[in-house]
């Protein structure tokens, strides 16, 4: 028995897939004349949102003393493991500081759990997006490094009291 083929015959225009390239063609035609989306980086700088994580910063006060107390909570949450401390003794109210505090950029995934963990809003993310540069131990930053003023980090510390609400205490 001879067995029907059921197979649509193309016509020529179909065969050289016409109707495909005029429809890719109108795109085309459509999008060159929308406005242009490519920033042309590095000249036009990019002004990243608030809710941007860039490279976790800590606060230094307006006294030069960094608000951290070395409770190493931010350490041990750390997925990768990038933040090292090491604590000290001091004088202040606060008893204890971080002697040493460095974070590895070259594990740092830019989570943000260091952030939402620490308890004295002490390490925020900032909007520093540009983490490339030419050696790997230029890349671990210290406590020295890492210690900015409070007054840079302010709107992210504000941003960051709405946003994880850490000292909200619910109506029993
Ligand atoms: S942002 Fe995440 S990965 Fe980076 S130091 Fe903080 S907890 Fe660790
Ligand atoms: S940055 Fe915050 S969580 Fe980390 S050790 Fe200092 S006080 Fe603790």
């Amino acid at each position: 028995m001879q067995v029907k083929r059921l197979e649509k015959r193309l016509t020529i225009a179909e065969r050289l897939a016409i109707p495909e390239i005029l429809k890719g063609l109108a795109f085309t035609f459509r999008i060159m004349f929308r406005k242009r989306v490519t920033r042309q980086y590095p000249e036009e700088r990019y002004e990243a949102p608030i809710a941007a994580k860039g490279q976790p910063l800590l606060v230094e006060n307006e006294d030069g003393t960094p608000r951290c107390v070395a409770c190493s909570m931010c350490e041990v949450v750390c997925p990768p493991k990038a933040i090292t401390i090491t604590g000290g003794e001091t004088e202040r109210e606060i008893e204890r500081e971080p002697e040493e505090f460095r974070i590895d950029m070259l594990r740092c995934i830019l989570c943000g759990l260091c952030e939402e963990v620490c308890p004295k809003e002490a390490i925020v993310m900032s909007d520093r997006l540009e983490l490339a540069d030419f050696t790997r131990e230029s890349l671990v930053f210290d406590k020295r490094r890492l210690l900015t003023p409070v007054s840079e980090l302010s709107n992210r510390i504000r941003y960051t009291k709405e946003k994880y609400d850490k000292w909200h205490s619910p109506s029993s």
